[in-house]
């Protein structure tokens, strides 16, 4: 198969940059390593919170209907320190923009349809993605599916595989250059099945950071400081 642009990873990025190529005339295939379903991609729950220029360029390409008539519009976001009064950062004031409380989940689905109803090639359950000869004018992409082993041939490969994913270690070591920063603790999240608070909350407490956000109406988000140590058994609700 010979594209012009294969895509490694289909979450949001390398689904956003197949939308927004198609759109410009540019032929993609995504390959993606598990399953499109419910069980798997469309329901990895992470991002709730859009920041203004996220949300303004899935608008930009016709995908933020949706976002607009059910996400929630968020203008600022208010910190709690310790015992010191709260405070509201109010972001649209000071930059005239705004956030919007949004899931990515819902995204990932928009975003799916979209490629879809635009008859864009996207290969889940692609098994050992390779990508050879990177540095090439010619570089391509194997992969297996259904027992059989495919090549995809590329003009140009983009990486949407995140960290852990086969791109970034394609990359050769003399033109690879990682910006990491590690903090010593995790953060344990949570949905609730609760209406949110109104605001955004980032709070700090004497036992480390938390915060409060939200999904839709009713679902709430939370995330408390947690030891990267800890397992999800220690965390009971009442701890929590
Ligand atoms: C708990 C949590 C909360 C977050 N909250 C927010 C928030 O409120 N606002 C915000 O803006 N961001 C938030 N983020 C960050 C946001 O979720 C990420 O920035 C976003 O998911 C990145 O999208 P991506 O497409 O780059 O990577 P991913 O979503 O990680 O997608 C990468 C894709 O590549 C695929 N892949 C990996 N390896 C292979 C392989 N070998 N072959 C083929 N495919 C492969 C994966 O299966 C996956 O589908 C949050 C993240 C987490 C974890």
């Amino acid at each position: 198969m010979k594209t012009q642009v294969c895509v490694i990873g289909g979450g949001p990025a390398g689904l956003m940059l197949s939308h927004m190529l198609h759109q410009n005339g540019i032929d993609t295939v995504v390959l993606e390593r598990q399953s499109k379903d419910k069980d798997y991609v469309l329901s990895r729950i992470r991002a709730g919170v859009l920041e203004h220029d996220a949300a303004q360029l899935l608008r930009d390409y016709g995908l933020g209907a949706r976002m607009d008539k059910m996400g929630k519009v968020k203008d600022g976001t208010q910190i709690l320190w310790r015992d010191k009064e709260s405070h509201l950062i109010d972001v649209k004031k000071w930059t005239g923009k705004h956030m919007v409380a949004w899931g990515q989940t819902y995204i990932t689905e928009d975003l799916y349809a979209a490629r879809e109803r635009d008859g864009g090639a996207v290969i889940c359950e692609a098994k050992n993605v390779a990508l050879h000869e990177v540095d090439s004018e010619a570089p391509f992409v194997t992969y297996q599916k259904d027992g059989r082993t495919e090549r995809i041939d590329a003009r140009y490969i983009a990486g949407c595989d995140g960290y852990h994913g086969p791109s970034r270690q394609a990359i050769p070591q003399h033109l690879r250059r990682s910006y990491e920063r590690v903090y010593p603790f995790g953060w344990l999240g949570i949905m609730v099945e609760k209406p949110p608070l109104e605001n955004f909350i980032y709070a700090y407490h004497s036992d480390g950071m938390a915060m409060a956000a939200q999904r839709n109406p009713q679902l709430s988000r939370y995330y408390a400081q947690a030891p990267v140590s800890d397992k999800i058994e220690d965390w009971s609700d009442d701890r929590f």
